[in-house]
């Protein structure tokens, strides 16, 4: 593991200068396949680009670092990290997942793999008590996501983990909200910590990429082998992208941060709104574990609109600089409405309750000039 701290390991962490040429930046390597000197002897350890590639070993070890992790793999998505995860467990197997996961996340579980005899089940996790209720034997593996999208519901990661713990169950957290740089679930009990790269990490919104961590050697040998056997991983080419952008992760989250709470303070001032939900409010009602588990609060911002869902149509028909789109995390600024568009799968019931209105509005608040962005929220509020 790297003794560097977070700045440089995003930097140098499995980036060093390439021994062939000497070239700083690490190569794209496309090629499939690799020289053997004699049968079955690997000199890089490379055979085919499936089972490892330089250029995605170069990231995979960089995000082990970033996540105080020893072991990272990467994948083709989000979606396809969740997927080897879940194809470590057995038929008859159970999962037991947080309720307002990511819904990409949801429809995998309760769509696809719950047709292959493993059984999911949806609960709160501001407590044990939910979860304890949901346990039983065959339950393997928990999912957690903190905080979640779009409430920014927090959890406590300690807390989950020893409970999990104490049942054999081994805990996962999504980190994709927070980025390695704010939170590091393993250093909280978690045993595997997982990313849509295509979020923070990545942080340009031009590639989709997934990954994970563990410090479990054996966890990582049966993921390794699944990643392998599955086949999910990205390409060369992508990688070199990720690891492009991962080299200012640090800088874009600190100023996510800044104007992520120069907007909550706007609109907690303003007139039209209703109630704004971030992190870093002592308002917010796990204010105290985000104090104590997260090392920042992130850019995600989420507020609700006084009217009903006309006026958050006239609100986001009017806003300019902020991106009417789906996703979060790269440096421009997004923003939607997540009952009729990320979440417009969620049955209206469990929206209900979960409380995903139709005035609720997601911010996800990139790193522009805050002047810009905030003139930008004030005449298209002053619209409605
Ligand atoms: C986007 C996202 C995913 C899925 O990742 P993809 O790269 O889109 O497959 C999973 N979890 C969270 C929290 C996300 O935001």
């Amino acid at each position: 593991m790297s003794n560097y701290k977070f700045g440089t390991n995003v930097i140098h962490a499995g980036q060093p200068a390439d021994p062939v040429s000497g070239a700083v930046i690490t190569p794209i390597s496309l090629s499939t396949t690799f020289l053997q000197p004699s049968p079955n002897v690997l000199p890089a350890g490379f055979d085919y680009s499936r089972s490892g590639n330089p250029t995605r070993k170069a990231l995979e070890e960089c995000i082990a670092a970033i996540e105080n992790a020893k072991y990272g793999l990467t994948f083709a998505s989000g979606l396809a990290t969740l997927t080897t995860i879940i194809n470590s467990l057995q038929a008859g197997d159970e999962v037991i997942s947080v309720d307002d996961v990511y819904g990409g996340t949801r429809r995998y579980m309760s769509r696809i793999a719950a047709n292959f005899n493993l059984k999911f089940s949806f609960v709160d996790m501001a407590t044990t008590d939910q979860l304890a209720a949901a346990f039983t034997d065959k339950t393997k593996l928990v999912w957690l996501e903190t905080p979640t999208n779009p409430l920014l519901k927090v959890a406590d990661i300690r807390l989950i983990a020893d409970y999990v713990h104490s049942r054999n169950a081994i805990l996962v957290v999504d980190n994709t909200f927070m980025s390695p740089y704010f939170q590091n679930p393993l250093d909280h009990g978690a045993d595997i910590v997982m990313h849509s790269i295509t979020k923070y990490i990545n942080g340009h919104s031009d590639v989709v990429m997934g990954c994970l961590a563990t410090n479990d050697e054996q966890l990582f040998t049966k993921l390794k082998f699944l990643q392998n056997s599955i086949g999910a991983v990205p390409s060369p080419f992508d990688c070199f992208m990720a690891l492009r952008g991962i080299k200012t992760l640090h800088l874009r989250m600190r100023e996510h941060e800044k104007n992520a709470f120069a907007v909550v303070k706007f609109l907690e001032s303003h007139a039209k709104v209703e109630r704004v939900v971030y992190p870093g409010l002592p308002s917010h009602p796990q204010h105290e574990i985000c104090k104590r588990q997260m090392k920042g609060f992130g850019g995600m911002v989420v507020f609700f609109i006084k009217g009903d869902i006309a006026t958050s149509r006239k609100f986001l028909e009017n806003i300019k600089l902020f991106a009417l789109a789906e996703s979060l995390g790269g440096v421009e600024s997004l923003i939607e409405l997540p009952s009729v568009m990320t979440h417009a799968s969620v049955p209206l019931e469990e929206r209900i309750k979960l409380g995903i209105t139709d005035t609720l509005i997601r911010l996800s608040v990139g790193i522009e000039d805050i002047d810009d962005l905030l003139a930008d929220l004030r005449q298209a509020l002053d619209k409605i």
